[in-house]
């Protein structure tokens, strides 16, 4: 099962001298994201300094990682490229599929009859073509990366956003759609624009009850949900080094809640320890010959205002700890104002629900810490007010912290052990009582809190917090119970209060594990066979989008003016919808359901203008595609944020949407779009968004000269009879415009492997 060593060797053999070459030709000390990103280059001999947040650059990825939800639609395109195996080592993760309802010994089973066609399908297609498959159970994606495969210097892109995990090891890892995996699994650079870079400096050290989870949901009520758009956050600082592995993996994990592009940290002691307890020793190793090349420079980090675009600074031993929400990641409140807050702001405060693990917060620190506040419950004579449960991140973490009785503490206070799965993370929760839509406060140490996220009940205020705060607020059932200075009356009628939480970085006896859930692909897969019913509901196999026609489009009806935040969710749900994720068609269904119509404020209900009559936004468009009209999606700021589920683009291609036009996009969403060959575009003037009216006809003209950095121009036809003209920029590239006129990059990947 185990990382591929060699690869690694591999790439460090020629770490320190394309390091040497890039500090070159940029002419000055380079941080630790520049070093990764260079010695990555797909062109290894480049003279070109590339400018931040301006070149777009290729990129030579050493790994890629997907789960069950994304992986279907990436080896379905992945399936169309016409390659034997895949390019680079890649590994597919059971993780979204399944349901947390009764808890792990009845769900599991019950997951993989209901998904068996899916994980079938995604066992032969990663046998077949070469790719590592973990089977439902194993545990969560980016866990099972940081445990076997992540590696300082490293730089891997994965079908999910919080890919960025893996950054806790030192690596660059990036969140992409299928489409991008695709590309890197065909032997294809993969590219991005070359990232602008964040430099958080840490100083002092965490104490008392403050984690690493305290340190992202500080810098998330500094950045906000956009404020790392487009950028790498680097770490440093003494902070970092007082700092775990993975408390670093969980800072950067959450980096995806401020859309930065990744996150990461330096080579240090704590990720050697780490790599060992894994047994990765060998990796340790290799990277500790190299050390100096996998950090930033000292000159970078004494001066750090001087190489970073932006600098943020935390003390760590003044941090103190935080709960973000509701319904946003970056609403950071400290938790000695969160009664005052929320009084101020009608929020519940009795907590319902606390759940701990999923891939943000599993480590065996996160989880000897939230123990060492359970084991108080019965010491102390408490009773635990709120219910519990638990996703081990992976089944490595599980079978350890059973074997160390952590669990069994656990359960003394009534918990839920839910299967080493996403679950409630990604709304895969069968919540008792959640289709009555009651206001409720729930508390975890997941990292997305959006509108419906955990059991799609749209009154659920779900706060963010660390595992060790959302136990004690469990055990209070009160969310504005403060365990830093506030008590607890206990069964004899006391007064106490919890002590800290105390734990371990790494497991005493090592970790262990029996079935770790791992399943090697065929030495030669090219007899097996991949079976697709074509009477399937959960997958179909993909048919080629038609190409532009060129000509510039004309007569398009305005689908959809969304309102306010508009996310991946929004676009495209999770939660039931997941199951249809292998099968366009049917998952189109959800398309933009959860998006509000600016012009009566309802979700997936909109003017058809082919009856004048309202209706749900998926229907209207199919009678648009069924009557031969394109259509074009108005958004706001920051649409498409959130995952990097290609769902969001190819529903809307599929449909026969023609255009998004938007305020602001995020960043994996608008790459998404391009690659499925549509057209993603920005107002030139924000204010422009107020232009459109829900009647209009719409024109995008200059299509047939579209050329990067030329703006197109947007004729908006009023039902009045006037007519406006607005002006559209675009971030097309020149291969971008080509993804575009072949109606998609897949097309050309096919036509260029047929050659
Ligand atoms: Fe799963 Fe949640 Fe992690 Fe996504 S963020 S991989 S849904 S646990």
């Amino acid at each position: 099962m185990a990382f591929d060593i060699d690869m690694i060797k591999k790439v460090y053999a020629n770490f320190g001298p394309r390091v040497e070459a890039a500090r070159k030709l940029v002419g000055r000390p380079l941080t630790l994201s520049e070093k990764i990103l260079y010695t990555h280059l797909w062109d290894e001999n480049t003279s070109t300094s590339y400018v931040r947040g301006t070149d777009y650059v290729d990129f030579a990825p050493d790994r890629v990682a997907m789960q069950d939800a994304t992986a279907q639609m990436a080896l379905l395109q992945f399936m169309q490229a016409g390659r034997p195996k895949v390019a680079v080592p890649s590994t597919v993760h059971c993780d979204h599929l399944i349901t947390a309802k009764y808890g792990a010994e009845q769900d599991l089973p019950a997951a993989n009859t209901e998904s068996k066609e899916v994980f079938d399908f995604l066992a032969s297609v990663s046998n077949k073509y070469g790719i590592g498959f973990w089977k439902p159970g194993a545990g969560i994606i980016h866990q099972v990366v940081l445990e076997n495969y992540a590696f300082p210097g490293g730089m891997m892109i994965g079908t999910d956003s919080h890919t960025v995990n893996a950054g806790g090891l030192g690596m660059v890892a990036i969140g992409v759609g299928g489409a991008d995996a695709c590309d890197v699994m065909a032997g294809l650079p993969w590219e991005l624009k070359f990232p602008k870079l964040i430099g958080v400096k840490l100083t002092g050290k965490l104490n008392g009850w403050t984690s690493p989870k305290d340190v992202i949901l500080k810098v998330a009520g500094i950045l906000t949900v956009k404020g790392g758009t487009g950028a790498i956050v680097e770490y440093f600082g003494e902070g970092a080094n007082n700092m775990s592995c993975t408390g670093k993996g969980t800072i950067c994990n959450m980096g995806a809640e401020i859309g930065a592009t990744t996150s990461t940290f330096g080579y240090d002691e704590s990720m050697e320890r780490y790599l060992r307890a894994t047994n990765r020793a060998d990796v340790a190793d290799a990277a500790n010959q190299i050390k100096a090349h996998l950090t930033g420079d000292p000159e970078v980090y004494a001066n750090p205002d001087k190489y970073f675009d932006q600098l943020i600074e935390i003390n760590l031993s003044e941090l103190e700890p935080y709960l973000n929400g509701p319904f946003t990641p970056d609403l950071a409140t400290p938790i000695s104002k969160m009664k005052e807050v929320a009084k101020e702001n009608g929020w519940p405060t009795k907590v319902e629900v606390g759940l701990i693990g999923s891939c943000t917060n599993s480590s065996y620190e996160d989880i000897s810490r939230a123990v060492s506040i359970a084991k108080q419950v019965s010491a102390k004579g408490l009773k635990t007010n709120a219910q519990y449960c638990i996703n081990p991140g992976s089944e490595q973490i599980r079978y350890t912290i059973d074997r160390d009785g952590f669990l069994d503490v656990f359960k003394e206070i009534g918990a839920t052990v839910f299967t080493n799965a996403c679950g409630p993370c990604i709304g895969m929760w069968d919540r008792v009582g959640a289709e009555k839509q009651e206001k409720n406060t729930i508390v975890h140490s997941f990292n997305r809190n959006f509108a419906k996220r955990a059991d799609g009940n749209p009154n659920t205020f779900a706060f963010v917090a660390s595992p060790e705060v959302v136990t004690a607020l469990a055990i209070a059932g009160d969310l504005s119970f403060n365990p830093l200075t506030d008590t607890l009356t206990n069964a004899n009628g006391e007064q106490v209060k919890l002590d800290e939480p105390t734990g371990h970085e790494l497991p005493p006896k090592g970790f262990d594990v029996d079935d770790a859930g791992f399943q090697a692909p065929a030495a030669d897969g090219s007899g097996v066979q991949v079976i697709v019913s074509p009477t399937s509901h959960r997958l179909q196999l993909l048919d080629p989008f038609k190409a532009w026609e060129g000509t510039d489009l004309k007569g398009l009806r305005l689908l959809i003016k969304a309102k306010g935040k508009c996310t991946t969710d929004h676009i495209s749900m999770a939660g039931p919808w997941l199951k249809f994720r292998g099968h366009l068609d049917n998952i189109s269904n959800n398309m933009l359901i959860g998006a509000v119509n600016f012009f009566n404020e309802k979700t997936d209900n909109v003017k058809n203008e082919l009856t004048g009559e309202y209706g749900p936004v998926p229907a209207t468009q199919r009678a648009y595609k069924a009557a031969g009209i394109g259509s074009i999606v108005v958004g706001d700021e920051n649409y498409g944020e959130g995952s990097s589920r290609e769902h969001a683009a190819m529903e809307p291609r599929h449909l026969g949407v023609r255009a998004v036009l938007v305020k602001s996009f995020a960043r994996i969403h608008e790459t998404n779009l391009k690659k499925q060959g549509m057209l993603g575009l920005t107002f030139a003037n924000k204010e422009d968004y107020d232009k459109i009216q829900e009647d209009d006809v719409i024109d995008i003209i200059g299509l047939t000269e579209f050329t990067p950095n030329v703006p197109l121009t947007v004729v908006l036809n009023h039902k009045d009879g006037s007519k406006e003209e607005i002006k559209v920029n675009h971030s097309y590239n020149a291969q971008q415009i080509e993804w575009f006129k072949a109606g998609g990059a897949l097309n050309i990947i096919r036509r260029e492997a047929a050659a």
